[in-house]
């Protein structure tokens, strides 16, 4: 099941170091989109800055990988004070070993966090990294994602997952 993901939270915030010590991660590989950041990155959620803080005081690494081009992912991941992957190419698996490679962590000990099954998930499985999933804050509204989201919670519901809105 390569859309399965190890662990489902609500939020990356959810995420705590004792939880990522007993899964052996020393390593996040983030999703920006609706996982950190709503609006293409103009609204960053609620005590996500904090939690990178704590997050890097506990010495776990932390690597921003995103589809998007580099121009727009400058801007954001400075904004986090982060590193990062961008033209990621999500579900293909370069990103995820170049993010890896980069934080200078063996892949197996990195979990991607992301919102979406068939990007983030997929992609992070086929890497052979652990994979967090994390429920999105906001519905898009393009038919494209309306239909992606579709075939989400169909995957969800036979692994016995849901996204709670
Ligand atoms: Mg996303």
């Amino acid at each position: 099941m390569l859309t399965k993901p190890h662990l489902q939270l609500n939020r990356a915030t959810d995420i705590t170091s004792e939880l990522l010590q007993k899964m052996n991660i020393t390593c996040l590989i983030l999703d920006v989109d609706n996982t950190l950041c709503l609006k293409k990155g103009k609204i960053i959620l609620d005590g996500v800055k904090a939690w990178i803080e704590k997050m890097q005081k506990a010495g776990i690494k932390l690597i921003i990988l995103s589809n998007a081009k580099k121009n727009r992912m400058d801007g954001i991941a400075k904004g986090f004070g982060l590193p990062f992957v961008a033209l990621g190419l999500k579900p293909l698996t370069l990103g995820y070993k170049r993010a890896a490679k980069r934080m200078g962590e063996n892949i197996k000990n990195c979990a991607i966090v992301g919102d979406q099954l068939l990007t983030d998930i997929l992609g992070g499985n086929l890497a052979g990294c652990k994979t967090i999933l994390v429920c999105p804050v906001e519905l898009e509204t393009s038919f494209g994602f309306k239909i992606k989201r579709g075939i989400e919670r169909k995957l969800l519901k036979k692994y016995n997952m849901k996204f709670d809105f």
